[in-house]
């Protein structure tokens, strides 16, 4: 017996992740280098009989560390399993059965999926095109319990301002939106302090991007007390081992790694994205470590481009299964030479 939606559900499809070495990875939006060395002095100095024992059910060090980061308090910290962790808790936690939850369109493709494990409508809002249409937007009726806005967007790459973030959280209220801020750190600027002063505003980021930690699974949702509660409730009792909490402590301890890792991406994500201009290809500014872009008309089609070059080793996201977003590519940052050989090959 499998229930009818689960049976139904067309399931989350993640960037692939092949065993050959060869191939340059650039269809996950993982970071193109390596954590901190204080991660490596982390993971050699650890001790395994530990292991032993539960880890810290509350992480408590950690909350404490990203606590004195974000200006907080523990209180308004939650640690999770990975941000997607943290996303699904937020469903189950903020909807009640059959209420809608809300994603902008086109968005994080996990949320439909989150929606419907839990057999709850989608309200889908096309994208409002710039900050005047996000403060200005009219909630849905029926009111959708939770909002899941992605800023920096994926995968357009675009991020709206604090305030007009405020306006619509402020017109939603009082139900909850969510803004997953997994791509912050790369825009320069966030929408942490809306956890701290709106009463219904939660935000989740990750250790999986700007850390470079993908493989660790850290995330962390800031937020009001009473909200961040709600998820320690019905979390698993132990949903972050100990070496993932040991581990990110220690890349905490080097926040410089972090920021240089991200300008160096930014300056390369700039560089190519102007490469491909001059190429004649159609290419959203992009805030994040990704870039969205559509080739010319007159030439291949992204998805001959995307089978083509992954035959010289280069892997890139395209949403075939979308009609809308199928003409284009999304294209995860790698080193400068990684994307200068792509932008030859393109
Ligand atoms: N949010 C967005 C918008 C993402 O693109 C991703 C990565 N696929 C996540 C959340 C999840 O990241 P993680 O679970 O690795 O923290």
């Amino acid at each position: 017996m499998i229930r009818p939606s689960v049976q139904a559900l067309a399931p989350y499809v993640p960037g692939e992740q092949p065993k050959l070495k060869r191939l340059v990875k650039l269809n996950a939006n993982e970071n193109a280098y390596p954590p901190s060395p204080k991660v490596k002095e982390a993971l050699r100095g650890f001790d395994a009989s530990l292991l032993r024992r539960y880890p810290d059910p509350g992480c408590n060090h950690l909350r404490h560390l990203l606590a004195r980061r974000h200006g907080c308090k523990g209180e308004n910290v939650f640690v999770g399993n990975g941000s997607d962790e943290v996303l699904r808790l937020a469903v189950d936690v903020f909807t009640r059965n059959a209420a809608p939850v809300g994603v902008f369109d086109p968005s994080y493709s996990l949320y439909p999926v989150l929606a419907a494990i839990r057999e709850a409508p989608l309200c889908k809002v096309p994208l409002p095109r710039d900050d005047a249409a996000l403060a200005a937007l009219r909630v849905p009726e029926p009111r959708p319990d939770l909002f899941c806005l992605v800023n920096p967007n994926a995968p357009t790459g675009t991020a709206f301002g604090v305030e007009a973030v405020r306006a619509f959280a402020r017109a939603l209220a009082p139900s909850v939106l969510l803004v997953d801020e997994a791509y912050a750190p790369f825009a320069g600027r966030d929408c942490v302090r809306l956890a701290f002063e709106e009463r219904n505003v939660v935000v989740s980021r990750t250790f999986s991007k700007a850390w470079s930690l993908a493989g660790l699974r850290v995330g962390v949702l800031l937020g009001p007390a009473a909200l961040v509660d709600a998820l320690y409730k019905v979390k698993d009792s132990y949903n972050v081992d100990w070496l993932a909490q040991t581990v990110a402590e220690a890349a905490l301890s080097d926040p410089d790694w972090m920021l240089a890792n991200v300008r160096k991406i930014a300056a390369t994500r700039d560089r190519f994205a102007a490469g491909l201009v001059r190429k004649g290809w159609d290419v959203t500014p992009s805030c994040t470590n990704f870039v969205w872009c559509k080739p010319p008309a007159d030439g291949p089609s992204a998805a001959e481009l995307q089978a083509r070059v992954r035959n010289r080793g280069f892997l890139l996201r395209r949403f075939a299964d979308s009609p809308e977003l199928a003409d284009h590519l999304r294209i995860s940052i790698g080193t400068d030479a990684e994307m200068d050989e792509l932008l030859e090959l393109l």
